[in-house]
């Protein structure tokens, strides 16, 4: 019997997953049947999501050091550079600022009130976070000794020192050829594993959505129900209109010509909720199946995944007006500036790992003055919003590529 492709098993898989732990999740928390379809699908996804970061770093390693030392070959480096920040910047601030106005018109929170949720607030302790000491510490973690950052699996230090070694290795020329050409064997190498790894994400994808749907509190996301369906509704409008419409305008392609090739990307991310952890399975939909070239690729996508967070921005900013409405305080033009702002800063600052989105958000709140405790009013139904918003960062970098690509590639090359 043929089976069939790997892009429809790991579809077939994230709607068994959903179909699967709604059954769980209505089950006596005692039922052995949820007991043990719980237990398996926690292995199946911890060792999933094992073997991605397993891969992860030689990965992110490799591919930005061959990549810089590929695109220097072209000399094309500088206009790489520039296309990719502009890109990241610009549809981080498209993706605040439809969170702000969807914020102000719809106002979440209006009617609610701090108090009501006095309680989760207690048990929750905020650590300060002020914005100088953000950035202090976000600049102090970017170079560390390359082999603790290795081995800690640290993906923003590994980033910054293989784009530095990427640099020194063009830089010195033919000398370096030898060390370019292990590089980008070990590359190809460590592309043939994440293929393997691959043929495991219909059974992880599925065992990630049953844990992920099993297990969580929905009676939460009831109480917070506006909220929810503006930041679902702000985030599934930058996903399906605002990026698709961007990639079309640069590139000519259609949603349905990069849905078809990212798919395996967007579903990865969704359950496991790490725009890290699928950085494996980006890099190879980008490559394999958007035909992006592997040393624009190889830049832009791991690069992307520690900085460009458009979901996580959105998130952040509507975040912070809910927390405002919720606290009575009404934000004035100015304030929102310092949201917008900050809510760049944090979602540029925050790794791409689940939740962290709600760590750096304590820098927003506090830079308007907003209770950071408040934080707990979110957390019980974070793990559910950061699917979409990890989906949405993902695509993000993926449409970063194929802009970039097409801005590079269209311009006659001038550089030295
Ligand atoms: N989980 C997100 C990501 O990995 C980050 C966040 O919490 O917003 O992209």
């Amino acid at each position: 019997m043929k089976l069939p492709s790997l892009n429809l098993q790991i579809l077939i898989g994230a709607i068994v997953g959903v179909v699967f732990g709604l059954y769980l999740g209505g089950l006596d928390a005692g039922a052995l049947t949820k007991i043990n379809s719980l237990y398996l699908a926690g292995i199946a996804s911890n060792l999933f999501v094992d073997m991605l970061k397993m891969i992860l770093i030689p990965l992110v390693f490799c591919s930005i050091a061959v990549g810089i030392a590929n695109l220097r070959q072209h000399q094309q480096i500088h206009r790489v550079w520039i296309a990719t920040l502009i890109f990241f910047v610009s549809s981080m601030a498209i993706a605040i600022a439809l969170a702000l106005i969807a914020g102000n018109y719809f106002k979440p929170g209006y009617g609610l009130h701090l108090t009501m949720f006095a309680d989760a607030m207690q048990s929750f302790e905020a650590k300060q976070m002020p914005l100088r000491e953000f950035v202090a510490q976000f600049l102090h973690g970017l170079f560390v000794n390359p082999f603790a950052a290795l081995s800690q699996g640290n993906v923003l230090a590994v980033v910054v020192f293989a784009l530095i070694l990427g640099i020194a290795l063009v830089l010195g020329g033919d000398r370096y050829k030898n060390i370019i050409n292990l590089l980008q064997e070990f590359l190809e190498l460590v592309m043939r594993i994440v293929g393997w790894v691959m043929y495991l994400a219909p059974i992880g994808i599925t065992a990630l959505l049953t844990k992920l749907i099993a297990t969580q509190d929905l009676a939460m996301l009831s109480s917070l129900v506006k909220f929810v369906m503006v930041v679902v509704g702000t985030t599934l409008l930058h996903g399906v209109v605002v990026l698709p419409l961007i990639l079309f305008m640069f590139t000519g392609k259609s949603p349905l010509w990069f849905w078809r090739g990212a798919r395996e990307a967007l579903v990865t991310a969704f359950a496991t909720s790490s725009s890290s952890a699928t950085l494996p399975v980006t890099l190879r939909c980008v490559t394999q199946h958007l035909h992006v070239k592997p040393e624009i690729a190889g830049f832009v996508v791991p690069l992307g995944a520690t900085i460009n967070m458009d979901g996580t921005a959105l998130y952040e900013a509507a975040a912070a007006l809910f927390i405002a409405n919720l606290a009575g305080i009404d934000l004035n033009l100015t304030q929102q500036l310092i949201v917008f702002f900050t809510a760049m800063i944090a979602a540029i600052g925050a790794p791409g790992i689940p939740s962290a989105g709600m760590v750096t958000m304590v820098m927003v709140l506090q830079s308007v003055g907003l209770p950071a405790e408040a934080i707990a009013i979110l957390l019980p139904i974070d793990r559910l919003l950061d699917t979409l918003r990890t989906t949405v960062n993902v695509q993000g970098d993926m449409v970063g590529s194929l802009v970039v690509q097409k801005l590079v590639g269209n311009t006659p090359l001038s550089i030295n």
